[in-house]
Parts: C-alpha cells; sequence; structure tokens
C-alpha cells in the first residue's frame, strides 16, 4: 500500500490545477451567476485528454486509469462542480459504459468523439417518478421487427439539452422488471427527442439539466447496448462508475471550502487579532482538513481499486460517495459560519460552494442510498458487490 502520489500523478495533478486556475477560475462566478454553460472549457478539456483516463488509446483515451480520472475530477471540481459534471457526461456515463458492454461498432463511432469532447453527453435513467427507485421508470422500448419504438420521459438529466448522444434506459419488457430492462445508444437530435427548458438549480449552476421527451423514436436494434434484458446490470455498473466521479467531486468541493476558511480566517482579524488565532475557529479548521483528507482517502481507495482490476467494489465506492457528499455538506455550513456576515455576500465564493456542496447528498444516488447499500452489506442481509 503506498499512499504518496508517483510522479506521473503529480505532474497530471498541476497540469489540472494549472488549468482550473487558468482556464476556469476567471469566469467561474460569472457563469454560475449567468447560468452559462461554458462549451469551449470543455472542449478544451477534451483536447487535453481530461475525459480519456479510464480509456484505452485504441479509442481515443491516455489509459492513465481511474485515480488519474478521480485526480483531476477534484482539481475541476475544486474550481467549479459544475464542470465537475462532465467527467461522469463526457467519461463514467458514457464512454466507459459503452466501452464496458457496446460492441466493437459502437465503441469505435462513439467513445473517440465523447472523449475529445467533440460530442456532448448524457445518460438518462431518472424519470419523474423513478428516482432512488430505478425500477419504477415507465419508459418503454418495444422491439418492432428490426427496431425499437422508445416512447417515456427522463428527468433531471445532466446536459440533456447539449448532448449529442444519450445512454438511455428502457423496459423492453415491463413485465419481466429488472430483467426486462435495456440500454440503448441515443442520437439526441434524432426526431422525436426532445428537451425541457433548464430545470434550474440550487448549486451547479453552469451545467445545464433539463427533462427529455421521447415520442415514440424509431431506433434501430443496432443501438441496443449490450444484451436485451442487460440494462439493469448495465445501470448497476454505471452506478458504480459515476459514483466514484461523484466521491471526486465532493472532494474537490471539500478542498475549495477548506482553501476558503483558511484564507479568510488569517486575514480576517477581530478582538485585536486573527480569527485563526481562536481556538473554536482552529478546532472547526482541524476538522475540516482531516474529513477532507478522510473523504479524499476513500475516493482514491476505491479508484486505486478499478486501476488494479478489483471491479466489485461497489462497498467501498458507496461508502467513499457517501462520505464525501455529507463532508463537504457539514464543511459548508462550518465554512460559511467561518465568514460570518462575508459568507453571505457575493463578494466571496462560499454561497456558491455552499449551494454546490448541498447537490451531492443527492444525485448519482442520494446519502440514504448509499447508507443502505453499506449497511445492508455489513449486516449480511444483501451482498453491495454481485
Ligand atoms: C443536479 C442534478 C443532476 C442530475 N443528473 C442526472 C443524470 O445525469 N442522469 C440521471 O439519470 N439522473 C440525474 N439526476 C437525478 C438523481 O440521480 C436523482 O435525483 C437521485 O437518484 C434521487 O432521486 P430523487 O431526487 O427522485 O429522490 P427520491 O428517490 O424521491 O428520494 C427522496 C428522499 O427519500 C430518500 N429515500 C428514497 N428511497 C429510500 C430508501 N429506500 N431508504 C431510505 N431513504 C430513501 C432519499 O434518500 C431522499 O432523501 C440528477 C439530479 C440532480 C439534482
Amino acid at each position: 500500500m503506498d499512499f504518496e502520489f508517483s510522479e506521473e500523478y503529480r505532474i497530471l495533478q498541476k497540469t489540472a490545477q494549472e488549468f482550473a486556475r487558468k482556464e476556469i477560475a476567471p469566469s467561474v462566478t460569472a457563469d454560475e451567476r449567468a447560468r452559462h454553460f461554458p462549451r469551449d472549457i470543455i472542449s478544451k478539456m477534451g483536447e487535453l485528454g481530461f475525459f480519456g483516463c479510464p480509456i484505452p488509446e485504441k479509442y481515443g483515451g491516455n489509459n492513465l486509469g481511474f485515480l488519474a480520472h478521480a485526480i483531476i475530477c477534484e482539481e475541476i471540481a475544486r474550481v467549479s462542480c459544475s464542470l465537475g459534471v462532465s467527467l461522469n457526461t463526457q467519461t463514467m456515463g458514457t464512454s466507459r459504459t459503452i466501452l464496458e458492454f457496446g460492441n466493437e461498432d459502437q465503441k469505435s463511432k462513439y467513445i473517440p468523439k465523447l472523449v475529445s469532447a467533440k460530442w456532448l453527453g448524457c445518460f438518462a435513467i431518472t424519470e419523474s417518478d423513478a428516482g432512488s427507485d430505478v425500477a419504477a421508470m415507465r419508459t418503454t422500448a418495444i422491439k418492432e421487427g428490426g427496431h425499437y419504438r422508445i416512447s417515456g420521459s427522463k428527468a433531471w438529466i445532466s446536459f440533456a439539452q447539449v448532448a449529442d448522444v444519450g445512454i438511455v434506459f428502457a423496459y423492453t419488457d415491463p413485465k419481466l422488471r429488472h430483467q426486462g430492462m435495456s440500454a440503448f445508444i441515443l442520437d439526441m437530435h434524432a426526431p422525436g427527442v426532445s428537451c425541457s427548458p433548464d430545470q434550474g438549480k440550487l448549486g451547479w449552476r453552469s451545467a445545464p439539466t433539463a427533462e427529455i421527451f421521447l415520442d415514440g423514436i424509431k431506433v434501430s436494434a443496432s443501438q441496443l447496448l449490450g444484451k436485451p434484458g442487460q440494462g439493469f446490470a448495465i445501470m448497476m455498473r454505471c452506478f458504480d462508475n459515476i459514483r466514484l466521479t461523484a466521491a471526486a467531486r465532493a472532494v474537490g468541493n471539500c478542498q475549495a471550502l477548506l482553501d476558503e476558511s483558511l484564507k479568510y480566517a488569517t486575514q480576517r482579524v477581530q478582538f485585536g487579532q486573527e480569527i485563526a488565532r481562536f481556538q473554536m475557529i482552529q478546532e472547526t479548521i482541524a476538522r475540516m482538513v482531516v474529513e477532507t483528507d478522510a473523504a479524499r482517502l476513500l475516493a482514491y481507495r476505491c479508484a486505486s481499486q478499478k486501476d488494479k482490476g478489483v471491479s466489485n467494489n461497489t462497498r467501498e465506492i458507496s461508502m467513499a460517495k457517501y462520505f464525501a457528499s455529507d463532508v463537504a455538506s457539514r464543511m459548508a455550513d462550518e465554512a460559511f459560519k467561518i465568514l460570518g456576515a462575508y459568507g453571505c455576500s457575493g463578494q466571496y465564493p462560499i454561497g456558491r460552494l455552499l449551494r454546490d456542496a448541498k447537490l451531492h447528498q443527492v444525485l448519482d444516488g442520494s446519502s440514504n442510498i448509499q447508507k443502505r447499500i453499506i449497511s445492508t452489506d455489513a449486516l449480511g442481509y444483501r451482498k453491495a458487490h454481485n
């Protein structure tokens, strides 16, 4: 077990940090205020290979692995959680899912375009009445000769309205429940596919989110990902991968909250001294430092496991996702208090970081769902990984 980064990871981290500082930081406040999606920055991230870490070179990736992916995600999210979302829409939720379950034609057609960000991707599981209970989805894909007819709608889909390609889950045989679910690669510009206006969110305001409406669209059977009825298994693997990114994204958010707290506490003077000199502020800082590092180590552990070829680490991924999300939320509360009145002002980024922090606990599987996976495994009721 080695807790030190190799030279390769250090260089990668520095590259991502520099990119975030030069390319994202100057416009992040204005973009978040205007709810502007900075497509140009996503393109630059694609050019630098940020979306290609867990993807072989054959499909346009760089094969640096899952830990490299987590390091990049953390550094991007440290400056913008909105842009941190793209590590899932371009890589884990789409490219990696196609890599693991697609045929050769699908892999060579879609993955290079997604990894380079020439095309934008989305993955669509959630529906208005199917959130944590994914099996409650109503979207159907009915086989008609050589094609499928997909009808239904999806809700809260990141990048839906800007995406070129979507991984969409639907029932090909609703009677079979989990065994009757399938996954499709959808052309988001196809006739019959439409999106709602942006759903408008508390945080991550530069990352577009919308509903998708599928009005009986005709999809060739060649767009089926994996086998008919394999959709639920594909979704579970997709959850593992996107939750790993989600954990790293929350760690980036935690680090940003810590950065701002340290800066402010050493500048703000009250009662004749920096507020950082007060023991109660130091106690808060100590907890923030320790919890951020603990969250980071949990995220790195599951990424390293994946790099070593461990694919059944659902439990460790859920632990990382749950812990990092809850720490981000707790830290946002503490950071807000350290900044006092200035935490409420637009002059400092704490308000944005606080709004961003709340979202980790909801999406990519809520904290309760992660705790359910962890506890039922510990209790011996149901193994986290199959
Ligand atoms: C910004 C944003 C982006 C998103 N992007 C995507 C995307 O790209 N693709 C996609 O498919 N989805 C996406 N989602 C949807 C997201 O994954 C869901 O919101 C999430 O799975 C939770 O579903 P829900 O909001 O319907 O909550 P619900 O499932 O209705 O849960 C409500 C509350 O009940 C709790 N709860 C539910 N079931 C249980 C249980 N069995 N035990 C204990 N507690 C329970 C939950 O923890 C939560 O606290 C996004 C959501 C947001 C907010």
